[in-house]
C-alpha cells in the first residue's frame, strides 16, 4: 500500500464509522469496465458496485444527459409537476410491463414502499383485520437497511441491536413452493423475494420455482412481489430475472442500475388497482422522481435496450462461466451463476483471496464468507472476459 493509499484509508478510519469493511484500494477515475486507484493503477472492477453500474462507469450518454440537466432545473419537489417524470414512469411501466409505478432514491426505500403498498391492498382491497396483515420473506433475504427490513433479516449481524423488530413479517425456506403455501393465511397480503438471492452467496432457486410461486399467489390472493434492484436491468441475462421463467409479478422493485451509477434512484411498478391506493398524502419522498433523477434514469434505460445488455450478458455470462469452471483448484467449492451474476464458492474464508485479486487488478467483493461475486459491467466484451479471467487464474493459482 502507497503512502498516499494509506493518507485516504486513514482518514476514513478517523472520521467515518467503521461500518464497511473495504479493499485497501482508493479509487479516483472509471471508464466502462475499468476503474484506477490513486497510483494510477487500472483495475477490472467485478462488483459494479452491487450491480449499480450494469452500463458500466461514466457511461457518455448518460453522464450527458446528466449535465445537461444539471444546467435546466434539478429539483421541483413533487408540490409541482416537472417535464421528466412522466416519460420515466412511462417507460418503467412498458419495461415491466406494469401499469404504474412510484419513484424513490435508494433501494431500501423502494422496498419500504412495496411493503406500504402491499399492506394498504390488503386492508383496503383484501379486508384483512386493522394492524393483522402478514408479509411472507424468505430466509437468507437482502432487502435493505432500514429497521423495519432488518428486523425480518435471517442475518444476526444485520438485526442484533436493532430491535425491536417490526412485525407482521413470517420467513419462509427460499426456494420451495411447499413452504410458501403453508405459510399463506388469510390475513396474508404479500409474499417479497428475490428472483435470485444475491447477497445470500448467488443463491439460484431451483428452475420452476418462480413460476410455481407466482400460481400459489395468485390461487391465494396474496400479491407477488419481486424485488429485482440486483437482478434486475440486464444483469442475469434477461431484462428481468423473473424473464427467464416468463412470470410478471403483481409489483416490481428496482433500483441500482436504474441510474447506470450516477445517482440514487429506485421504483416500485405495479398494478393501477394496487398503486392507486397511494392517495394523496399517503407516500412520498422529497427527491423521489426530480428532474435530475429523471433524465439520468431515461438515459439509463435507454443504454440497456439500445445496447442489448441483457442479451450481451447472457452471451459473455456464459462465456466467463465456463471458463471458470475450468480451474482445478481443490479449494474451489463450485462456479454458478445466471448471466453475468456469478458466484465462486470456496471451502474456505473468500477475503484473502479478493485481497490478492486486487494486488492482480481484478475488483470483486465477498459475500457470505466463502463466495466471491463476479459482477462486472454488462458492457464487458469477451477480449476482457478473456484478459480478466487470466488475471483471476494466476492471483487464485499461485496465492
Ligand atoms: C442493494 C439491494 C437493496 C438495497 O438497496 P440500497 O440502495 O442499498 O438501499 C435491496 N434489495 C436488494 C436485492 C439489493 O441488492
Amino acid at each position: 500500500m502507497s503512502r498516499l493509499d494509506q493518507r485516504f484509508i486513514s482518514l476514513d478510519e478517523r472520521y467515518g464509522a467503521p461500518n464497511y469493511h473495504p479493499l485497501p484500494v482508493v479509487l479516483k477515475k472509471g471508464k466502462g469496465v475499468y476503474v484506477w486507484d490513486v497510483n494510477g493503477n487500472r483495475y477490472f472492477d467485478m462488483l459494479s458496485a452491487y450491480s449499480a453500474l450494469n452500463q458500466g462507469h461514466n457511461h457518455p450518454k448518460i453522464v450527458a444527459a446528466a449535465k445537461a440537466q444539471l444546467n435546466r432545473l434539478t429539483l421541483t419537489s413533487r408540490a409541482f409537476h416537472n417535464a421528466l417524470m412522466g416519460p420515466l414512469l412511462k417507460e418503467i411501466c412498458r419495461l415491466t410491463r406494469q401499469d404504474k409505478a412510484i419513484l424513490m432514491n435508494s433501494g431500501a426505500e423502494a422496498v419500504e414502499t412495496a411493503i406500504k403498498a402491499m399492506r394498504l391492498w390488503g386492508y383496503q382491497v383484501k379486508k384483512i383485520p386493522k394492524d393483522r396483515a402478514e408479509i411472507i420473506v424468505c430466509r437468507n433475504n437482502f432487502h435493505g437497511r432500514t429497521t423495519t427490513i432488518v428486523g425480518f433479516s435471517s442475518d444476526p449481524n444485520s438485526y442484533e441491536g436493532f430491535g425491536p423488530k417490526t412485525p407482521g413479517f413470517i420467513e419462509i425456506e427460499y426456494g420451495s413452493g411447499k413452504s410458501l403455501e403453508s405459510a399463506i393465511t388469510s390475513n396474508t397480503c404479500g409474499f417479497l423475494f428475490e428472483p435470485l438471492q444475491g447477497e445470500a452467496g448467488v443463491l439460484i432457486p431451483p428452475t420452476g420455482y418462480l413460476k410455481e410461486i407466482r400460481a400459489l399467489c395468485s390461487k391465494h390472493n396474496v400479491l407477488m412481489c419481486a424485488d429485482e434492484i440486483q437482478t434486475g436491468l440486464g444483469r442475469t441475462g434477461k431484462l428481468f430475472c423473473c424473464d427467464h421463467e416468463k412470470v410478471r409479478p403483481d409489483l416490481m422493485i428496482l433500483g441500482k442500475a436504474l441510474s447506470g451509477g450516477l445517482y440514487p434512484i429506485s421504483a416500485v411498478a405495479a398494478r393501477s388497482d394496487i398503486m392507486d391506493l397511494f392517495t394523496a398524502g399517503k407516500h412520498g419522498s422529497t427527491f423521489g422522481g426530480n428532474p435530475l433523477a429523471s433524465s439520468i434514469g431515461l438515459a439509463a434505460l435507454k443504454v440497456i435496450v439500445e445496447e442489448r445488455l441483457p442479451q450481451k450478458a447472457a452471451a459473455t455470462g456464459e462465456y466467463f462461466r465456463s471458463l471458470l469452471q475450468t480451474l482445478k483448484l481443490d479449494f474451489i467449492q463450485e462456479v454458478r451463476g445466471k448471466g453475468l451474476l456469478i458466484g465462486v464458492e470456496l471451502k474456505k474464508p473468500a477475503r484473502p483471496f479478493c485481497e490478492a485479486l486486487a494486488k492482480n487488478g481484478i475488483l470483486a467483493k465477498e459475500t457470505h464468507e466463502k463466495t466471491i461475486r463476479f459482477a462486472p459491467p454488462l458492457t464487458i466484451t469477451r477480449a476482457q472476459i478473456q484478459e480478466a479471467f487470466n488475471l483471476i487464474r494466476s492471483a487464485l493459482s499461485y496465492r
